[in-house]
C-alpha cells in the first residue's frame, strides 16, 4: 500500500510529480517524497505527513530538473518514520540512483541478511532498500542491467520507479501483483499506480506495465525490455474491492465498473427485503449504487463521513483505529429513523468496524440492519502490500458468517461470494491473486514471513482493547482450514 509516480521529459517534473502524489495520497498517508533529477546531480524532499502539507513552493523549487520520482507511504514493512520514507537515495558505481517502491518483498530478510554479512550498511528498516545494494554489488555494465540483476534476486510484490542520471525506469514484478501504468503528457512521459494521476495533470493513458517489464524512459524515448518471464497471476483481486479510487482504470479496467458489479452481483445472490440502502462511506458506496439499482430499493447516504479524519486503518496503532470510526463516520438520523437498511461496505477485517457502525444505525433509529459486504469472507493475510493484520485478527479465519453477523449485531449479514467477484472483475480468477478470500498464495511466501501474521491462533475478542466490546460471550472455537 504506497503510491508511486514517475515523469521524464519535461520542465515542470517536480510540479507534475506533486500533483500527481496529490492524486495517490489515498495510497498511503504515512510520508511524502519526492527526488527530481538535473544536470547538477539528484535533488530530494521528503518528509512524514500528507503530501499537502509536505510541500510548499519553497520545497518544489528546489527540486529542479526534467525526470522526478515521487511516493506516498503506508509502511507495510519497516517501521513508519522517515528514515522509512522514499524515495531512498543511493550513490553506487552508475551515479546517484532514487528509487520508490510499491509492494512487499517476501525474501526481504534473507536478502538482508547476506548483504548485511557481505558489509552492506542498511539506512532503513524498509524492505525496499534491498534493491538498491542490489543494484550497487551486482557489478553490470549498466543501471539497466544491474536493475534487471536485482530484480532476479528479489521475491515478492513490487511495482518501482528509478531516476539516474536524467533516466526514468519502472518495473514490475513477474506475478503482477500491484497496479503500474503508462500515460502520455506533452512530450513527457509518466508511471502512476493508478490512472487517475495522470487525470490530474492532463496526461493520457497509454497503457500498464506489463508483469515483468522494465521500462526505460529517456532522452524523451520509451524503451520496454522484456526481464522476467511474465506470469500475471497475481493482480491483487482488493484494489479493485477497496484499495483503488473507483476513477482509475487499474489492470486495464476501470474500477468504477468493477465495484458497480460486485454490487449488483451481491444483491443478486442475497437479497433482502428493505427500505434503504446505505454506503459505508467511503468503501462502500460504489457498490451500495450497484446494489440499489439491482434490487430497486432507495440509495441514501444514511452516514456522512468527516472527509478531514484519515482513513481509521491508516493508523499503525489499533487504540488510534478503533477511536477513529467514531470520529470518522455519523449517522443521518432523519433517513435511518424507523427504516429497514441494508448496509453496504467493501470488507470485515476484524469486524470493529461493522459492529460500530451497525450500533450507530440502530442508535439512529433503523428496525433492522442487514449487512452485505461487496467480497467474500477476508481469511488470511497479504504478504504482497496489503496491510492486514494477522491471521487470528481476521475474524472471518476463525468464526462463521452467522458468529460474525452476531459479533456486529446486525440482522442478517452475506458476503459476495468468490465466483460473483471474479465475475465481477471479469476475471478467470487465473490472472488475480485472490489469497485473501482463499489462502492459495500464487507465490510461496516462505520462511521469511512465517511470522505472527501466519499465526493460526483463533482471533480473541476478549483481548480487544476497546473498551466497548468487552462484555460480548466469546464466540466457538476456531475451525482453521474450514474455507
Ligand atoms: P474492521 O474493523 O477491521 O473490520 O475494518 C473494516 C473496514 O476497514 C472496512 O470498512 C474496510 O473498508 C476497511 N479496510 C479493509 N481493509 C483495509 C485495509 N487493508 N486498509 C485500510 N482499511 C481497510
Amino acid at each position: 500500500m504506497c503510491g508511486i509516480f514517475g515523469i521524464a521529459n519535461h520542465a515542470d517534473a517536480s510540479r507534475l510529480t506533486y500533483l500527481g502524489l496529490y492524486a495517490l495520497q489515498h495510497r498511503g498517508q504515512e510520508s511524502a517524497g519526492i527526488s527530481a533529477c538535473d544536470d547538477a546531480g539528484v535533488a530530494t524532499f521528503k518528509a512524514m505527513g500528507h503530501v499537502a502539507d509536505v510541500y510548499t513552493e519553497r520545497e518544489l523549487q528546489s527540486l529542479p530538473g526534467t525526470v522526478a520520482i515521487g511516493h506516498t507511504r503506508y509502511s507495510t514493512a519497516g517501521d513508519s518514520s522517515t528514515h522509512n520514507a522514499q524515495p531512498i537515495v543511493a550513490q553506487s558505481a552508475y551515479g546517484e540512483v532514487a528509487l520508490c517502491h510499491n509492494g512487499n518483498l517476501i525474501n526481504a530478510s534473507t536478502l538482508r541478511r547476506e548483504l548485511e554479512e557481505a558489509g552492506a550498511v542498511f539506512q532503513s528498516t524498509s524492505d525496499s532498500e534491498v534493491f538498491l545494494h542490489l543494484i550497487a554489488r551486482s557489478g553490470a555494465a549498466s543501471l539497466e542491467d544491474a536493475l534487471v540483476h536485482a530484480l532476479r534476486r528479489v521475491q515478492g510484490a513490487y511495482c518501482i520507479v528509478l531516476l539516474n542520471k536524467g533516466t526514468l525506469i519502472a518495473a514490475r514484478d513477474p506475478f503482477g501483483f500491484r497496479p503500474l501504468c503508462i500515460g502520455r503528457f506533452d512530450g513527457a512521459y509518466a508511471v502512476a499506480s493508478e490512472s487517475c494521476a495522470f487525470d490530474l495533470i492532463n496526461a493520457s493513458y497509454l497503457r500498464e506495465v506489463q508483469s515483468g517489464e522494465v521500462v526505460v524512459v529517456k532522452d524523451g524515448r520509451l524503451r520496454s525490455v522484456e526481464a522476467l518471464p511474465r506470469l500475471d497471476s497475481g493482480k491483487c483481486v482488493f484494489e479493485h474491492v477497496y484499495f483503488s479510487r473507483p476513477d482509475s482504470t487499474v489492470f486495464g479496467r476501470t474500477v468504477q465498473a468493477s465495484r458497480d458489479r460486485m454490487g449488483r452481483i451481491l444483491a443478486q445472490e442475497s437479497p433482502v427485503e428493505a427500505d434503504l440502502v446505505v454506503p459505508v462511506p467511503d468503501s462502500g458506496v460504489t457498490a451500495a449504487i450497484g446494489y440499489a439499482q439491482q434490487t430497486g430499493i432507495p440509495f441514501q447516504m444514511g452516514l456522512i463521513r468527516n472527509h478531514y479524519v484519515g482513513r481509521t486503518f491508516i493508523e499503525p496503532r489499533q487504540s488510534i483505529r478503533h477511536f477513529g470510526v467514531k470520529v470518522k463516520l455519523n449517522s443521518v438520523k432523519e433517513l435511518l429513523r424507523g427504516k429497514r437498511v441494508v448496509l453496504i461496505d467493501d470488507s470485515i477485517v476484524r469486524g470493529t468496524t461493522s459492529r460500530k457502525i451497525v450500533k450507530m444505525v440502530r442508535a439512529a433509529g433503523a428496525r433492522e440492519v442487514h449487512v452485505r459486504i461487496s467480497c467474500p469472507p477476508t481469511v488470511s493475510p497479504c504478504f504482497y502490500g496489503i496491510d492486514t493484520p494477522n491471521r487470528k485478527e481476521l475474524i472471518a479465519s476463525s468464526h462463521t458468517i452467522d458468529e460474525i453477523r452476531k459479533y456486529i449485531e446486525a440482522d442478517s449479514l452475506a458476503y459476495l461470494s468468490l465466483p460473483g467477484l471474479l465475475q465481477a472483475v471479469e476475471g478467470s480468477g487465473a490472472e488475480f491473486c485472490t489469497a485473501c478470500f482463499t489462502g492459495r498464495y500464487p507465490l510461496d511466501f516462505g520462511s521469511d514471513m512465517m511470522d505472527a501474521k501466519a499465526d493460526d491462533r483463533q482471533m480473541d475478542l476478549w483481548s480487544a482493547p476497546d473498551p466497548d466490546i468487552r462484555d460480548l460471550p466469546v464466540l466457538s472455537p476456531a475451525r482453521t482450514g474450514r474455507r
